[in-house]
C-alpha cells in the first residue's frame, strides 16, 4: 500500500478501514541466505539494501524483543555530519545525504527535519578547534559556518550569555543537520524491506550459535535452529554478549546512556544546541517536549536504565547553559546501551570466523549513522568486500594500530 495524500483521503472517506499492517508477521523459515541478528534501525536499514540494491531478498531480521525496542527507539535523534577526521566525516556525510532522501525512498514520514546543529564554543582553543572541523567539513563539500557570540545569539537567544560561568564565544553551525523521528526511521526500514521480502521476526532472540567445521552456518533461537549461509550481527549494546556466543571478543564496552523530555512548551528551540564546556544537547521535538541528554553514566552495563548521579549532572550543565530549564518539569528519562568502541569510531567488517560478520561500535553517533551503516554493511554482506566509505571501519584496527581516534581521547569511553 503506497501511503500519499490520496490514500489519506480515499481511507478518511472509509473512516479509515483499509489500513493494511505496515509489514507482514512473517513465520520463521528454516533457512535464509542471509540473518540479521538485531531489528535495530541498523539491521533494519542492511536488511532493506540488501534486498533492494543486491536483490538478496531470503533475508531475516531477528529481534528478541520488539524492533525499535533498543536503542533506535531510545535515542535523541540528532542526525549530523560534521566531523573531523575524513574516514568519519565522509561515511557521514553519505549518510546524511541518504537521510535528506529517506522519506521518498521508503514512501514513509520520517520527519526528517534539518532544522541546524549548534556547537558552541567557550574558550579561545576550543573555537580554533572548531575553525579546524569546520573548515575540514569544508573541504569536503560539506556544509559549515563559524559564528561569533552575536551570530549565535539571533539564532538561540534563549541562552546565558551574560552571566554563564563558562561564557559563549560562538559555535560550529551545521544548517543540515538536524532531528528524524528514531521509531519512525524503524517503521519506515522494516515496511520496505517488508515489501521486497524480507521476514521481519520479533520475539526472537539468538541464544547461540551453529558451527560447522570451524564456520557459522546458523544461529539458535527459541523457535529452532535457524540456518543461514550468512550471518550479520547489529545488535549494538548487546555486541559483546552475542558475539561472546561464537567465542569472539570484542574491541567493545557496554555503556548506558541517558535521555530526558521536559513537559511540552511552545516552540522555544530552532535546532540542536550542545554545550562545549561539558557534555550536554538539546533539541526540541515536534510535540514541544524539550529533548536533552549528556555523558555516559560511565560504568559498564548491559541495563536499559540509569543513575540518579548521572541525572543530577545532565540537568546541572542544562541549568548553567540554559537556566530557564530549571522552571520546566522533567516528564520522563530512560537509558539505552551503548556500543562504545575503543577509538570512538565504527566497525563494519568480516570477522575471523567463517560467514560471521559485524556491524558494532557506534558509540554516542549511531543514529546518524544508521542509512550508511546499512548501505555499508548490505554491501559488505553482499560483496564480501568493505564499501569504499567504510574501508576503514576494519576489525583489525585495533590490532594493527589504524585507531580512527575522532575524539582523541583514546580507549577511555567512560572518560569522554
Ligand atoms: C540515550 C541515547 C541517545 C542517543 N542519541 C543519539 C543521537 O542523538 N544521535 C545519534 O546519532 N545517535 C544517538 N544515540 C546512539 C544510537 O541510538 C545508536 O548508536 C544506534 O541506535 C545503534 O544502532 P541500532 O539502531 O541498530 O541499535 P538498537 O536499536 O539497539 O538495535 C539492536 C537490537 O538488537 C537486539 N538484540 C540484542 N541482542 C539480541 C539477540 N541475542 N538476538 C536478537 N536480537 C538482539 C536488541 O533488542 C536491539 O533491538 C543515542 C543512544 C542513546 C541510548
Amino acid at each position: 500500500m503506497r501511503y500519499s495524500i490520496f490514500s489519506l483521503m480515499r481511507q478518511a472517506l472509509s473512516g479509515h478501514r483499509g489500513w493494511t499492517p505496515a509489514w507482514r508477521d512473517a513465520a520463521v523459515k528454516p533457512a535464509y541466505d542471509v540473518v540479521i541478528v538485531g531489528g535495530g534501525g541498523h539491521g533494519l536499514a542492511t536488511a532493506y539494501y540488501l534486498a533492494k540494491v543486491h536483490r538478496i531478498t531470503r533475508v531475516a531480521v531477528l529481534e528478541k524483543n520488539w524492533i525499535g525496542s533498543g536503542n533506535a527507539g531510545r535515542n535523541t535523534t540528532i542526525i549530523r555530519s560534521n566531523y573531523l577526521l575524513p574516514e568519519n566525516l565522509e561515511f557521514y556525510e553519505f549518510s546524511l545525504q541518504l537521510w535528506e532522501r529517506l522519506e521518498q525512498q521508503l514512501n514513509y514520514n520520517a520527519m526528517v527535519s534539518q532544522r541546524g546543529v549548534l556547537n558552541l564554543f567557550h574558550s579561545d582553543a576550543q573555537g580554533d578547534a572548531f575553525a579546524r572541523r569546520g573548515n575540514a567539513m569544508r573541504m569536503h563539500g560539506v556544509d559549515a559556518e563559524l559564528l561569533d557570540a552575536r551570530g549565535v545569539r539571533r539564532l538561540a537567544p534563549f541562552l546565558d550569555f551574560d552571566t554563564a560561568r563558562f561564557p559563549i564565544m560562538g559555535a560550529l553551525l551545521q544548517r543540515r543537520g538536524g532531528t528524524a523521528r528514531h521509531d519512525a526511521v524503524v517503521w519506515g526500514y522494516a515496511r520496505a524491506a517488508s515489501d521486497l521480502g524480507v521476514d521481519i521476526i520479533q520475539g526472537c532472540e539468538v541464544q547461540g550459535f551453529v558451527k560447522e567445521g570451524g564456520a557459522i552456518v546458523g544461529v539458535q533461537t527459541p523457535r529452532g535452529e535457524i540456518r543461514a549461509g550468512k550471518i550479520g550481527l547489529a545488535v549494538a549494546g548487546s555486541s559483546s554478549l552475542v558475539a561472546g556466543l561464537a567465542g569472539l571478543r570484542l574491541p567493545i564496552e557496554s555503556h548506558v546512556l541517558q535521555a530526558f523530555v521536559t513537559e511540552a512548551v511552545k516552540p522555544l528551540i530552532p535546532g540542536v544546541v550542545a554545550f562545549g564546556a561539558g557534555h550536554f544537547y538539546i533539541s526540541q521535538s515536534d510535540k514541544g517536549s524539550l529533548v536533552f541528554g549528556g555523558d555516559l553514566d560511565g560504568y559498564n552495563s548491559y541495563a536499559q536504565r540509569g543513575s540518579l548521579a548521572t541525572v543530577e549532572d545532565v540537568c546541572t550543565q542544562g541549568m548553567a547553559l540554559m537556566p530557564m530549564l530549571g522552571r520546566l518539569r522533567m516528564l520522563r528519562s530512560w537509558g539505552g546501551l551503548m556500543d562504545m568502541s575503543m577509538d570512538g569510531s565504527p566497525i563494519i567488517d568480516v570477522t575471523p570466523i567463517k560467514n560471521l560478520y559485524l556491524n558494532a561500535g557506534w558509540c554516542y553517533g549511531g543514529f546518524k549513522a544508521t542509512p550508511a551503516s546499512g548501505w555499508c554493511f548490505a554491501h559488505m554482506l553482499a560483496r564480501e568486500e568493505p564499501h569504499e566509505l567504510a574501508s576503514h571501519f576494519r576489525l583489525d584496527r585495533f590490532h594493527s594500530g589504524h585507531l580512527i581516534d575522532e575524539k582523541g581521547v583514546g580507549a577511555q569511553p567512560n572518560l569522554h
